[in-house]
This record gives C-alpha cells, sequence and structure tokens, in this order.
C-alpha cells in the first residue's frame, strides 16, 4: 500500500502536522477531508515527494498495472500556453515508458475535454485546466493516485465523471487518495475516509461507520461534528 508513518510538518512555529500515519490500499479510494488550512495539500505534496516533511516515512507500493508509479493532482495545476490540450498530454506521454499517442486521446476523452483538445491551454477556463490537470495525473495508470481538490470549479456532471474515472482506476487496482471538500462525492464514492483537523486525523473510517457513530445522516454533518 501506499503508507505515510508519523509526518509531522511544521511552517515557522505553526505546526500544520504533528505526527499523522495513514495508509491506502491497491483499489482503495481514500478521502482526505477537513477545514481549510488543515493541512490537506501539504500531506498530499508529502507524499508526491514535492517536498519533504519534517519528520516521518512515506512509502509507495510498487507500480500496479500500469507503467507509472505515482502520478498527482496539484490543488492549482498550472500548465504552459502556447501548446494545445492534446500537445500538452502528448508531451507527458512521451516521458512514460508504454504511454502512446491513442492513450492521450482516450484520456483527453476520459477527463471531458475532447472537445478542447486543439485548443491553447492557456484559453482554458479554471475547470478545464484541472480536468487537464487531472488528465496529466491518470495518463499512464499510475499505481498511486494524488488528487489535490480535483472538483473544486468543476459542474456537477464532471465531479461525477471524475469520481467515476477515480473508481475505475482504483478498481484496476491503483491506490488514490483525494483531498475534497465535495462531501455527497465522497460519501458515495470513497472507500475511507479520513478527517483531518488540528494536526491529526479526527476520524478514519467508511463513510457509513463515520454518519453511524456521530449519529448524523449525512458526510457533511458528520463533518461537522468532527472538525
Ligand atoms: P484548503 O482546504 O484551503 O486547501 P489545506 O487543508 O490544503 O487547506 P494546506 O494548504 O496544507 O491546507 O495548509 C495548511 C497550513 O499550512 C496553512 O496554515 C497554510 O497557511 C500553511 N502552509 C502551507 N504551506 C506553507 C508554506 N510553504 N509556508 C508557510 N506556511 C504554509
Ligand atoms: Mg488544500
Amino acid at each position: 500500500p501506499l503508507r505515510a508513518t508519523g509526518i509531522e510538518q511544521a511552517f515557522g512555529n505553526v505546526v500544520v502536522l504533528s505526527g499523522v500515519s495513514v495508509t491506502a490500499d491497491r483499489g482503495e479510494v481514500v478521502a482526505v477531508v477537513g477545514p481549510n488550512g488543515s493541512g490537506k495539500s501539504t500531506l498530499l505534496r508529502i507524499l508526491a515527494g514535492v517536498r519533504p516533511p519534517d519528520r516521518g516515512t512515506v512509502a509507495l507500493p510498487p507500480a500496479a498495472g500500469g507503467a507509472r508509479r505515482l502520478g498527482y493532482l496539484p490543488q492549482r495545476p498550472a500548465f504552459r500556453s502556447g501548446f494545445t490540450a492534446r500537445d500538452t498530454l502528448q508531451f507527458y506521454a512521451q516521458l512514460l515508458d508504454g504511454v502512446s499517442g491513442d492513450d492521450v486521446v482516450r484520456t483527453l476523452d476520459r477527463v471531458g475535454l475532447a472537445g478542447v483538445a486543439d485548443r491553447d491551454v492557456g484559453s482554458l477556463s479554471g475547470g478545464m485546466t484541472r480536468l487537464l490537470g487531472l488528465g496529466q495525473a491518470v495518463l499512464g495508470n499510475p499505481g498511486v493516485l494524488l488528487l489535490d481538490e480535483p472538483g473544486s470549479g468543476l459542474d456537477p456532471g464532471m465531479v461525477e465523471r471524475l469520481f467515476t474515472v477515480v473508481g475505475d482506476l482504483a478498481s484496476d487496482g491503483t491506490a488514490v487518495m483525494v483531498a475534497s471538500h465535495e462531501l455527497p462525492a465522497v460519501e458515495t464514492h470513497a472507500d475511507t475516509v479520513a478527517v483531518l483537523a488540528d494536526g491529526g486525523f479526527r476520524a478514519v473510517d467508511t463513510p457509513a461507520a463515520l454518519l453511524d457513530d456521530t449519529d448524523t445522516d449525512s458526510l457533511s454533518a458528520a463533518f461537522l461534528r468532527l472538525v
């Protein structure tokens, strides 16, 4: 599995993560939820290897069926303008073993961007840019997929499509960790919800168990009880 153990991270004297441990097994969708500023993005960046933690370790599983070990969608993906959406994904595809031009076309279709494949990425809307980031992250079927707020700015149809893409990858054996404020979608699609607040996990459980434990009838209500 993807496994983080004893992660500690402070910025100046503000402790953001104080000994956080979490795992995502192959085929499991783990949603990290928590208030703004609770450290979700910091945790995902550490898991993605973008920044080392003050303390703690991260272990990645070997690549699953895909050509790629890890895919990461940052909270604010940015692409270099002057290139089309297709050429942008093609650029990433050629960096990966065994990912073809056909895979690029399929991926654009999968994330709902087939219609804008030939547009300059600089002209895409915020939501479309995030979808392109999703496409970049899922190219090559990574063994671990880390998504930071993939649904923000997306219309309801695209949020559903996004979670369908994520579920399909998980079915193929990808370990998924997704930070999200889309609690209804998380309630429906996540296997495990990890509630981050005040430097640590308040709860880590299935959506049903969290509702049960908090005596609430929605994950949003459970969230408000827990944080
Ligand atoms: P949101 O839901 O708004 O995306 P988040 O849970 O992802 O929030 P983080 O972005 O991880 O939260 O930030 C957690 C805390 O760490 C915040 O107080 C933030 O200001 C602080 N922080 C994050 N990165 C840095 C940095 N590079 N330097 C200083 N402080 C930082
Ligand atoms: Mg964040």
